[in-house]
């Protein structure tokens, strides 16, 4: 690894100040547990000269509860601590087994909710140093003609990885919001539209994170009455990994018939992936297995799989079925 100099500022103020010009963008970087970003610099993906280090910045570590519900956490928030937190066990369900679904106790233990929204693509071309592909300023995607089993079936290209965060479908699915600061101003972005696909943003880059900026706080609106969710991954290695596909959903059924319904697929799209259409099949229908279905054909309807991925297709659907029967049962 290059060697590199830790500046360890005690306030978010401070931090801002010594946040980079676009110009230094690759120079200088943040960082919080290092789970992601120490593994790209040991494996020379990135090699920044300057890292400022967000740990000592007080009051981001804290998840809070207002009277009405609403939850702000921060981004120095352990993926431990969200998956341990009464409430939102209790009322967000969709987010704790998120947190719990992701990697081993000891990373969840260090890695942040800022860092895990923020961390970069696991494609084995963009980890590999002797690949200089499309996301590291090349000018070919390796995945789409070559080994693409772990690699995106929608929103693909000219990228198409997929995004590796758990916590973001569900976050979105509770429809979450980034708050981010700059030098002398913040800004906030519904976490939707916090990921960009790379055949609309710059596919180096997976956010309109801008350089300056640090993504301080997640908000969380109260959820309606009655609004059930989950969380469900697929991986292949049963201790753990990363998805091959996630379904984050959730569901308020009154009356025998769905009311609101949110449905937002991980491991399978360069962003997380939210299907409106998806979503729109199931409001106004009774909560069955013909419905989920419907919904869960609509939301794969536009999917393009790669030669090594269709597998993607149907296992998708199925885990969209259940996760929708698991919160309407
Ligand atoms: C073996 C292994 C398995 C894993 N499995 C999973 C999994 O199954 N599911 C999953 O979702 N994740 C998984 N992860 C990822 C892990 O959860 C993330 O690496 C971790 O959450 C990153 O958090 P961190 O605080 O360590 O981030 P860091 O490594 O410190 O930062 C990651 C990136 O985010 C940026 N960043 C950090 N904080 C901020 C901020 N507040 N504002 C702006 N930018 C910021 C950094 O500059 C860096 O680019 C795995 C990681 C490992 C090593």
């Amino acid at each position: 690894m290059k060697a590199f100099e830790l500046i360890r500022p005690t306030s978010l103020e401070q931090a801002l100040d010594l946040l980079p010009k676009p110009a230094e963008r690759e120079r200088v970087r943040v960082v919080a547990g290092g789970q992601d970003l120490y593994t790209e610099m040991k494996d020379r993906i990135v090699e920044p000269d300057q890292l400022i280090d967000l740990k000592r910045l007080p009051g981001l570590d804290r998840i809070e509860v207002d009277a009405a519900g609403n939850v702000t956490i921060g981004a120095l928030v352990t993926i431990a601590a969200l998956s341990e937190h009464a409430h939102l066990r209790s009322k967000l369900t969709v987010i704790s087994e998120a947190a719990d679904s992701i990697a081993s106790l000891q990373i969840r233990n260090v890695g942040t909710v800022g860092g895990n929204l923020n961390q970069r693509p696991r494609c084995w071309y963009y980890r590999h140093v002797g690949a200089h592909c499309l996301k590291k300023g090349g000018t070919v995607c390796f995945s789409k003609e070559g080994f693409n089993k772990y690699n995106a079936i929608l929103g693909g290209g000219p990228s198409y990885i997929v995004h590796p965060s758990d916590l973001a479908p569900a976050l979105i699915c509770a429809g979450a919001q980034v708050v981010l600061a700059k030098k002398g101003s913040s800004r906030s972005v519904l976490l939707e539209k916090y990921f960009t696909l790379p055949s609309e943003g710059d596919p180096l880059r997976e956010t309109v994170l801008e350089a300056g900026e640090i993504l301080t706080h997640v908000n969380i609106p109260a959820p309606s009455p009655g609004w059930r969710s989950t969380y469900i991954k697929f991986k292949e290695r049963g201790s753990f990994d990363f998805a091959l596909s996630a379904v984050a959903a959730g569901v308020v059924a009154t009356g025998g018939l769905v009311r609101a319904a949110n449905l937002v697929l991980g491991g399978v799209a360069p962003i997380p992936w939210r299907s409106a259409s998806g979503e729109a099949k199931l409001v106004g229908q009774k909560p069955d297995t013909a419905a989920f279905r419907e919904a869960a054909k609509e939301a794969l309807r536009r999917a393009e799989p790669l030669s090594d991925n269709e597998y993607k297709v149907a296992l998708t659907k199925n885990l969209i079925e259940r996760a929708f029967s698991r919160i309407s049962s």
